[in-house]
């Protein structure tokens, strides 16, 4: 369990933590496309940000941004104290801090469940398989896959897959875990499934940016939601201002199109 898990029952959906990702005017162009245009945000320690927008907006950019998938052609990103953006920044250290969830789910399909959760504690964190599998098993069970440690991604459904995704990135335990649109590949009736193990999280006190096209999912668990377009931060603010009175002509015509 992440530290930041074990110090706030009954706090969590409030925003008066400490910043603790701060990303500071990044810029990405791909050849003459420039993606992100200057993206400025801060998350506080237990907070839970959407982030909505059309595809090809550069959601997915930014979150690969935030662990260095990405490189930023200008700006700097931090974690609580540390650079992400520094040159020097110790990459697998950074990485075992944010965690990410991909849509595709990105499991290894020759390796089972228990397994895909303990490949990065072996090999990243050294740890012994024994620990690595007790860890992996507690995680696997927490996100409802008790009964399912040695199956292989193909013998799961996609929410199941899905949630080993979730397991795997918890079992570094973050500080921060980055969702880049967890459903979307998922039939529609293995989505509330998923949701629900985001909303545990979030009840847990888990930091999290969630990019996601379910807007009743953002506007129910969000403390804070980001709608960007064409590369920038068009608007923010709570749920309850995002979906009921959204300022800009961009939001309003994206909230009612559904995109
Ligand atoms: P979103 O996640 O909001 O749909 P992305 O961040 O995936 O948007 O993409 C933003 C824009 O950047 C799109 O126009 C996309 O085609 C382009 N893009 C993303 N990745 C690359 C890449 N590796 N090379 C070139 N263009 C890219
Ligand atoms: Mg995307």
């Amino acid at each position: 369990m992440s530290a930041s898990a074990t110090s706030l029952p009954g706090t969590a959906g409030e925003t008066s933590g400490q910043p603790l990702l701060r990303i500071e005017d990044i810029r990405k162009s791909y050849g003459e496309l420039e993606v992100l245009k200057g993206v400025s945000l801060t998350v506080a320690e237990h907070q839970v940000v959407a982030v909505i927008g059309p595809s090809g907006s550069g959601k997915s950019t930014m979150l690969r941004c935030i662990n260095r998938l990405e490189e930023p052609n200008s700006g700097r990103i931090f974690l609580g104290r540390d650079e992400i953006t520094a040159r020097n920044a110790r990459l697998n250290e950074l990485r075992r801090n944010i965690g990410m969830v991909f849509q595709q789910f990105n499991l290894y399909p020759h390796l089972n469940a228990r397994d895909n959760v303990a490949l990065a504690l072996r090999k990243v964190l050294r740890q012994s398989k024994a620990t690595a599998y007790a860890t992996a098993e507690k995680t696997l069970s927490r996100v409802g896959l008790a009964e399912k440690f040695t199956a292989f991604p193909a013998q799961l459904s996609g929410g199941q897959q899905q949630r080993v995704g979730i397991a795997r990135a918890l079992a570094m335990e973050p500080k921060v875990v980055l969702f880049d649109e967890p459903t979307s590949a998922l039939d529609p009736e293995l989505v509330s499934g998923v949701l629900a193990v985001i909303r545990d999280l979030k009840a847990l006190g888990y930091t999290m940016v969630v990019v996601t096209h379910e807007m009743g999912f953002a506007r129910d668990v969000a403390d804070h939601v980001i709608f960007m377009d064409h590369g920038q931060i068009v608007e923010q603010g709570p749920p309850a201002q995002i979906f009921s009175a959204p300022k800009s002509e961009r939001l309003r015509d994206f909230l009612s199109k559904g995109l």
